[in-house]
């Protein structure tokens, strides 16, 4: 059956490939004996897990009402598979026998069901094992209360070429954790358009479209997706004709990247000469090589916790110096901005983090230059680590989240502590360093002038400013809607910022996902940025935009539109008079 599904579309491209669902790894859980006082609040903590699922599949059904009936079969039949004794009785006994977790004992009466599936004859019931699994899986993920979080594991010896991975929720640590598997694409039910995990997608260049709501549930392993990550639609068992269809337009697409590849050492000038410069984002060392491939004339944003993502426990000093050390060397002398780590929120190092540290508002928790500030052994390491590269290349620091004064103070401070450790111990490094900021809270914005004094440089962080400015969640689809660069509040924050590094020349750059959008260059180009970070693979595309645009022409045009009150009509006008 051909069905298609909507989600956010977060990164372009289309891919066409098999579904691999990752669902085994959930279902790997600890196995706990417990007291025999603990037997019955174990039982009523499988009973409420049941429960819940069962709304759930009741909501999504609701939700679901103007499906296809085949769609709507999907989840009566998970509902049945959940009420069957076989899974909603056999595990309480196990649990009462054998003395164990009930995550324990529902993946033990799964494994009895899988197996007694597989020895049937009919294809069509043996598939059904496959729906077993998906609504075990749903159990224990409420059991576990990690709603719709996988932590994933990719199965040994996969090859990801031909491979859309399909997943409730992917956080940014999993999909480091499968980067070099080279899969087609990815596609998750949860997720906003700028979390780390969509920003991952673009820097790896693959398509993948987030929000499905229930994408996985209602995809089968190794069915046929086509991923249509710039409309954010996914296709699953296309028919012949629009597979053609699909199959063409993605040939196009890339006869159109290759011809924008020919742009790579051409000048980032505009028609009235006005030199800009294009700095890529990177994620790790090997990132490197992509951004001089793809025109970059250094990095702007070396995003460093990205390494260590999820590994179990900080680096160390000598582990980090190896990683930015090939970074730096990669570059060749060209600048590159090592920000050091932007660690809480949805990226961890180790559990520990994630247990102690969660809270309800981790966006504004104990994240970024806060944590940092707060273990002052892992800030040397890192900023010591920083310093020893900094012999071997152009290296700048850049610090994410800052808000207070007291906060560069701080930072300030340990620079010097790291600086001073190193001359005692004589080992070199560039004196005269670059320390930047990142522009990426309200606060910082309104009252920038705190940075320009202290400090080197700015960067704006859009991805952040946004969030933080709209009170919108950027890694939940529900208010995805809302996540909206050209509202007035976020356009007087960065005509503010840009203006006033202006006037005290303190060169300002943006490395979030707006400096690298084509359709907004002009604007910002129009505001007076004249520094943008981005994707490498978005390079290409943005040097044709500025090849194509005068500055002159566009600066009184732009001040008209900043004096618009709503989003609209600023849309309106950019289309308009194609700004
Ligand atoms: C930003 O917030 O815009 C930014 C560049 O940082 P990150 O996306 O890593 O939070
Ligand atoms: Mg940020």
């Amino acid at each position: 059956m051909s069905f298609t599904l909507h989600g956010l579309a977060v990164s372009n491209g289309i891919a066409i490939g098999q579904a691999h669902l990752l669902s085994q790894a959930t279902l790997e859980v600890s196995h706990l004996v417990i007291t025999p006082r603990m037997v019955e609040k174990e039982v009523a903590r499988f009973e409420t897990a049941l429960a819940r699922v069962r709304s759930e599949f009741e909501a999504m059904k609701v939700s679901m009402e103007k499906s296809p009936t085949d769609i709507r079969a999907f989840i009566d039949l998970h509902m049945m598979i959940l009420s069957d004794p076989e899974l909603s009785e056999v595990p309480k006994q196990i649990i009462r026998e054998r003395r164990c977790n009930a995550e324990w004992a529902i993946v033990q009466q799964m494994e009895v069901l899988v197996a007694q599936f597989d020895k049937i004859d009919d294809a069509y019931l043996r598939e059904r094992s496959y729906d077993v699994r998906q609504v075990v899986e749903r159990v224990v993920r409420e059991l576990t209360g990690r709603p719709g979080h996988a932590a994933v594991k990719v199965p040994k010896g996969v090859k990801g070429e031909n491979l859309i991975v399909v997943a409730h929720d992917l956080s940014p640590a999993d999909v480091m954790a499968f980067k070099d598997q080279h899969f087609a694409s990815f596609v998750t039910d949860v997720g906003g358009a700028t979390s780390h995990t969509a920003i991952l997608a673009r820097g790896m260049g693959i398509p993948a479209v987030l929000g499905l709501h229930n994408a996985r549930q209602l995809i089968r392993d190794k069915e046929t997706i086509i991923v249509d990550g710039t409309r954010g639609v996914l296709i699953v068992n296309p028919d012949p004709r629009i597979r053609e269809e699909y199959e063409l337009r993605k040939s196009q697409i890339e006869i159109e990247r290759s011809k924008l590849k020919l742009l790579k050492t051409a000048r980032a000038t505009t028609l009235d000469r006005v030199k800009i410069e294009l700095l890529a984002n990177i994620e790790e060392p090997s990132d490197v090589a992509i951004a001089l491939e793809s025109g970059a004339e250094g990095v702007g944003l070396f995003r460093t916790e990205f390494i260590f993502l999820g590994r179990g426990d900080m680096p160390s000093e000598d582990e980090q110096f190896e990683a930015y050390r090939r970074a730096v060397k990669g570059m060749d002398g060209r600048p590159i901005t090592i920000r050091t780590f932007d660690l809480g929120n949805d990226k961890r190092v180790h559990s520990s983090m994630t247990e102690d540290r969660k809270r309800d508002n981790p966006a504004l928790g104990l994240r970024s230059i806060r944590l940092s500030l707060t273990e002052p052994k892992s800030f040397q390491a890192q900023l010591r680590a920083i310093l020893r590269v900094s012999k071997l290349g152009k290296v700048k620091i850049l610090i994410p989240m800052l808000s207070h004064g007291h906060q560069i103070d701080q930072t300030l401070a340990a620079l010097e502590q790291a600086k001073s450790s190193l001359r005692g111990e004589k080992i070199a490094f560039d004196e005269s360093i670059e320390i930047g900021g990142m522009i990426e809270v309200p606060a910082a914005a309104l009252a920038v002038g705190l940075f320009l004094r202290r400090m080197n440089f700015i960067s704006i962080g859009t991805n952040d400013l946004i969030q933080y400015t709209l009170a919108i969640d950027r890694s939940d689809e529900q208010v995805a809607s809302l996540y909206d660069p050209l509202h007035p509040a976020v356009m007087m924050l960065l005509a503010h910022v840009i203006s006033t590094a202006e006037k005290v020349n303190v060169p300002v750059s943006m490395c979030g996902e707006m400096a690298g959008d084509p359709n907004l260059t002009r604007l910002l180009l129009g505001m007076g940025l004249r520094q943008f970070s981005m994707f490498p693979a978005q390079i290409p595309a943005f040097k044709q935009r500025v090849k194509q645009s005068d500055i002159s022409g566009i600066t009184p045009i732009v001040r008209r539109i900043l004096r618009l009150e709503e989003s609209a009509k600023i849309q309106e006008q950019i289309d308009r008079l194609n700004i």
